[in-house]
């Protein structure tokens, strides 16, 4: 069945995310051979902004039509703006399902289009299924904190409103070279008047590398016991090119900031990899991590829940076992 699909291609600090490459990715088998994908990107500047940058790669990974919308409305995040861009999108493209990552911004955004659409909404999915021999399409997304995995699909008739996990599904690959690639139209809106208006951002991470996107996250819990306790785990994450993340017991002791923090209430992250370093395993973690591809636990206690999950589990002290891994890496990544 050929479908249109609409990607809401979500760019931060003037880049698009690889969450937008990964939720085109899923539009392209979404919309089968002979449907339609469309990528929508905000900006506010045009060019100056790389707009037209970010348009060209996302035609020439399969969008067939990238729409732009230019305006001043759109330069911080202001989700009545955003949601109205999207308005906007869908109204011009008439899409059966609207495609956003499952990151703060899609979080917001998702519902309030699905209610003002009266789309039917599956977020935060980590997986896409055609069932039997037909087209029925089917999501799995976590529930209950990641203890359960739920599968649904949308009822007939409706439009679709789907969130997607950041590093869970395949990126859109690049078309081959001089085929036919999408075009680039600009896309019209009215700003509505903003209720509020962005004064400054302070960030609270000066990592360059994106917690939730992160091929690689080394993580310290409650046993790296101080701030200064984090640095070898900080060293390893340089060595291996990935992130710092912590568990809440972490955060609340003080050893690092919230932004950090992995789990229920805090970031959701699926790597490549997670090494947890002292790091217990409770619920409440696990929520935010048992989905990355392969987990290396590292704890003294061997009957730490984490271990129950780990795909390697490490019994010793972090303070010996982490820099014998860096110094390994540092060996075979000099
Ligand atoms: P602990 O459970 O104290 O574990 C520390 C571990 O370090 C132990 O297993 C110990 O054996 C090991 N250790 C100690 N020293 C060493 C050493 N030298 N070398 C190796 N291992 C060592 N937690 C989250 O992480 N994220 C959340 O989002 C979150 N949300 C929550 C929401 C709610 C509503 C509630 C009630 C709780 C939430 N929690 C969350 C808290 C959660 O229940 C746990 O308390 C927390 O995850 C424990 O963190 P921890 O594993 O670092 O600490």
């Amino acid at each position: 069945m050929a479908r249109t699909i609409l990607v809401y291609a979500e760019r931060r600090d003037g880049a698009l995310r690889r969450v937008a490459f990964e939720a085109l990715g899923a539009a392209r088998r979404l919309a089968g051979d002979d449907g339609t994908v469309h990528a929508v990107i905000a900006a506010s500047g045009g060019a100056a902004a790389g707009a037209a940058e970010d348009a060209a790669a996302l035609a020439a990974r399969g969008a067939d039509v990238v729409h732009i919308a230019d305006d001043p409305a759109l330069g911080a995040y202001a989700p009545e703006a955003y949601a109205s861009m999207l308005g906007a999108a869908i109204e011009a493209v008439r899409p059966d399902a609207l495609l956003l990552g499952h990151t703060a911004s899609g979080r917001e955004l998702a519902p309030r289009v699905a209610a003002a659409c009266s789309a039917g909404h599956i977020a935060d999915v980590i997986a896409i299924h055609k069932d039997g021999e037909g087209d029925d399409i089917s999501f799995t997304a976590p529930l209950y904190a990641g203890k359960a995995l739920q599968r649904r699909a949308f009822a007939h008739g409706v439009m679709w409103v789907v969130t997607v996990r950041p590093n869970n599904l395949p990126p859109a690959e690049a078309l081959p070279e001089g085929g036919k690639t999408g075009s680039v139209v600009e896309l019209r809106f009215t700003a509505p008047t903003l209720l509020t208006t962005l004064r400054g951002i302070v960030r609270k991470t000066s990592g360059a590398i994106d917690l939730a996107e992160a091929d690689i996250v080394v993580a310290g819990g409650r046993g790296v016991r101080s701030a200064a306790g984090f640095e070898p785990l900080q060293a390893l994450a340089k060595a291996l090119g990935g992130a710092v993340g912590a568990s809440r017991a972490a955060c609340d002791a003080g050893y690092c900031d919230y932004s950090m923090q992995i789990g229920q209430t805090g970031k959701v992250v699926t790597p490549k990899l997670y090494i947890a370093c002292g790091i217990s395993g409770a619920i409440q973690h696990l929520a935010g991590m048992n989905q990355s591809k392969t987990i290396i636990a590292i704890n003294k206690d061997p009957d730490a829940p984490i271990f129950s999950i780990a795909d390697y589990g490490i019994v010793g002290d972090l303070f010996e076992v982490v820099p014998l891994f860096l110094e390994e890496v540092q060996r075979l990544r000099p």
